[in-house]
């Protein structure tokens, strides 16, 4: 009861820590105290003990052994809250590696074990759609958009990629003789459909509208349409280092529910999305390329940062124009949204100093 009367005070943003299993099971780790009351205890490897403890209260620390239906648990009635009209945003936020695409698609997408908060909140969407089918008739369509560098992607568009088309190169080797097939996919980024942001919301218009929707009926469709989205991004990991973590990607569920009896519509939206990697890049280590996105990044996730501050703070001014992710996600962060953050931690003590930052940047969240 008081738990809630909590909730309501600080508005609907909630805060949820993850911790990763370690990679090494002897390996030392910098957690020292789960507590089931949301508290995180980690210590810091280089000060003694006494000294170094660092406490943390978020609502609720998942620790590495919770599975993903116990991660799920509390993340199942905000799914009820979209069929109801809410709109929706649950992201993962985190250095690479710590966990974020595991809560979010599960260790492969498309297969059940393990699956993820997509796959468990679809299923959820369409099981109550059914259950309410004789009530509320709902149209449920997807986009998935990846921001990358300031510019917002559609993932879904059917050319956006030529992963659609691969072909195949013929090369000639004189010395040998011998024919050499080398299959070649290109990448063109040229070929992505940059969309632009409407400001739309009073009218539960669409923010994206030129970016591909595509209706789905089952979980199946849209992990299927996921994974060509996936294809979309990863075709590109290979030119550019390790792109799929230096992009946030959204996926954005649009429901329409329509009373059976009055005709009356609801609608609305739940946001899924997997940040960048969070992971400070040593300016003075990177150049060019690596630079410019290390610094969109930074910007990015420190505007969500200032705009969660400020809902979390109640205050009047919101800055979601700062940056395209909180331009974005705007109608589903504040005013009636509700919002839900899991921040992963590594356990390990290489990953300290980026475990501190990321415990610091939902802190001032919750
Ligand atoms: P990120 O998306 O933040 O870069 P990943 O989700 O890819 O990180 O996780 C990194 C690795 O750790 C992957 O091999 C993943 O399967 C594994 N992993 C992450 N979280 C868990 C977990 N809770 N339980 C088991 N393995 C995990
Ligand atoms: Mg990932």
């Amino acid at each position: 009861m008081l738990y809630n009367m909590l909730q309501d005070l600080k508005g609907n943003i909630r805060v949820y820590c993850r911790i990763r299993p370690s990679i090494c099971s002897e390996e030392k780790t910098v957690i020292d105290f789960v507590g089931n009351d949301g508290s995180l205890v980690v210590v810091d490897p280089m000060k003694p003990p006494k000294d170094g403890r660092k406490i943390f209260q978020f609502n609720r620390v998942f620790g590495p052994s919770a599975t993903q239906d116990e991660v799920f648990q509390d993340t199942q009635p905000l799914i009820r809250s979209v069929m109801d009209g809410y709109n929706v945003c649950i992201f993962a936020y985190g250095q690479t590696g710590s966990g974020k695409t595991y809560t979010m698609s599960g260790p492969s997408r498309g297969s059940s074990k393990d699956c993820g908060i997509n796959c468990m909140a679809l299923n959820d969407l369409f099981h109550l759609s059914d259950e309410r089918k004789d009530i509320m008739v709902y149209d449920i369509q997807v986009q998935m958009v990846e921001i990358y560098n300031e510019q917002v992607r559609d993932l879904l568009a059917k050319d956006s990629s030529a992963t659609r088309y691969p072909f195949m190169i013929t090369t000639m080797s004189h010395l040998e003789d011998i024919m050499i097939i080398v299959p070649f996919f290109i990448c063109n980024t040229l070929n992505y459909h940059t969309l632009e942001i409407l400001n739309c919301l009073s009218d539960g218009g669409l923010n994206l509208p030129d970016a591909t929707m595509q209706s789905v009926k089952t979980t199946a469709d849209v992990i299927s349409l996921m994974e060509h989205g996936d294809l979309n991004r990863a075709v590109c990991s290979t030119a550019i280092n390790n792109r799929s973590s230096r992009s946030h990607s959204v996926l954005t569920v649009h429901v329409v529910g329509e009373d059976v009896v009055t005709g009356s519509k609801l609608r609305s939206c739940l946001h899924l999305v997997d940040l960048a990697g969070s992971e400070r890049v040593d300016k003075s280590e990177v150049t060019g390329e690596a630079l410019k996105e290390a610094q969109f990044i930074n910007k990015s996730l420190s505007c969500l940062g200032d705009v969660i501050a400020a809902l979390a703070q109640k205050n009047s001014h919101i800055p979601y124009r700062n940056s395209k992710l909180t331009q974005l996600l705007q109608n589903s962060l504040g005013r009636q949204a509700k919002t839900l953050m899991f921040a992963h931690v590594s356990p390990e003590v290489d990953s300290f100093g980026e475990t501190m930052s990321t415990l610091k940047f939902a802190q001032r969240a919750s």
